[in-house]
């Protein structure tokens, strides 16, 4: 009788969604998945808080291109998993303290009717800035969320070649803020599509105009909802790995990644052929994987980051939709305090979910 081949071992240290995501393929693929999780629980960012009968889901609010989360569940093709999300016809409600206030609909013929009605910007700009996303959207996805850009063959196909020679769409060395100047023409406009750059903790008056890529995820896509809130992605994520059969190992931070002759060893101890870092890159590479990791990356500057409030109230405020952005009077002024003093300015934009 034939000894069965021993499964491949793979180690996943952290269970963030993208920590969750890479054990649920990895185990499909074949492979015995081992995740170490420093806290004691999973999810990283899309944390839980509960006190006196509130719950918060601490980390992210928009959800976005969920086909991602069921492609996932359903890598085995079995409906295991109750994952139930709903599409929103409003994405957001904006509000300027001169009274002004606009919504966002998720139906693009509705949304230009509103910039025009609301904001005296015409439809044509809207339509314009938005079919520009969507060509960004479509040069850069397939090169930056389906390949690795640290591989050969990346750069060695068809559909890269292409991207590369439309590179000049998608305005690497161009700033946000200057491209969006000239295609709208009123200022609150401008600073609608500049928000977008915060989605990644980026300044729109120094970050490449690329990030105008960002506003076709969610209009060219959609915003969706979960039903039973955003930390139920990671739940269902976390079962799905362990229908799989991955195992879990909390409250056991990774100190110590060593490559091998025969493959890597962990805290000294565990043994893999595979180990994937879902830590944040910054700290991986001065922690545990800094003899993994490039010295280049050692010195990565972390984006803004922001302060939260979990407020629980008894009220309902039915001007308020699932997302809300009052914006401050000068953009401009409070990127600046931010990025170049490390300050808040007097005047702040304030993000109500
Ligand atoms: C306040 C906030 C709001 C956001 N809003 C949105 C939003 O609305 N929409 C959106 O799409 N995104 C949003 N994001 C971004 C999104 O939450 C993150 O991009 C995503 O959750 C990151 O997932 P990750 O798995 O890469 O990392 P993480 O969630 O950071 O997971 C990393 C995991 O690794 C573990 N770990 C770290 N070091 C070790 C170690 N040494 N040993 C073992 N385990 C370790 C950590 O404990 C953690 O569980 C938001 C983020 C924040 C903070």
């Amino acid at each position: 009788m034939k000894d069965t081949p021993k499964k491949k071992r793979a180690i996943v240290v952290g269970s963030g969604i993208a920590g969750l995501a890479s054990a649920i393929r990895l185990q499909f693929l074949g492979f015995e998945v081992d995740v170490f999780e420093q806290n004691s629980t999973y999810g990283g960012k899309i944390g839980v808080w509960s006190k006196n009968g509130y719950r918060f889901d601490t980390g992210p609010s928009l959800f976005t291109m969920p086909h991602f989360v069921e492609e996932l569940l359903l890598l085995d093709a079995k409906h295991d998993i109750n994952f139930k999300y709903e599409k929103l016809n409003v994405l957001c409600n904006y509000f300027w303290n001169d009274g002004t206030e606009l919504t966002a609909y998720a139906d693009q013929d509705k949304l230009e009717d509103e910039f025009e009605t609301v904001l005296g910007e015409p439809k044509e700009n809207i339509r314009k800035f938005l079919r520009k996303s969507k060509e960004k959207y479509e040069i850069t996805n397939h090169v930056f969320l389906e390949k690795s850009l640290h591989r050969v063959s990346t750069y060695l196909n068809l559909r890269t070649l292409k991207s590369i020679l439309q590179l000049h769409k998608v305005q690497i060395f161009k700033k946000m803020n200057t491209e969006n100047r000239k295609v709208f023409v009123k200022n609150k406009t401008i600073q609608f599509f500049n928000r977008y750059a915060t989605y990644n903790g980026s300044n729109p008056y120094q970050a490449p105009a690329t990030l105008n890529v960002i506003p076709h995820y969610e209009f060219g896509f959609g915003a969706f909802f979960p039903k039973k809130g955003i930390r139920s992605i990671a739940d269902s994520l976390f079962e799905k790995a362990q229908n799989l059969g991955v195992q879990f190992h909390f409250n056991v931070p990774v100190t110590a990644v060593k490559r091998k002759p025969s493959g890597f060893q962990i805290n000294n101890e565990h043994s893999a052929d595979v180990v994937v870092c879902n830590m944040d890159v910054a700290a991986a590479s001065k922690g545990p994987f800094s003899e993994l990791i490039s010295t280049k990356r050692k010195s990565y500057e972390p984006s803004s980051s922001a302060v939260i409030f979990y407020w629980g109230i008894k009220k309902k405020f039915p001007e308020l939709d699932v997302h809300n952005i009052f914006f401050s009077a000068n953009y401009e002024e409070e990127f600046n305090t931010l990025f170049k003093d490390y300050d808040l300015a007097d005047d702040l934009t304030v993000y109500v979910h």
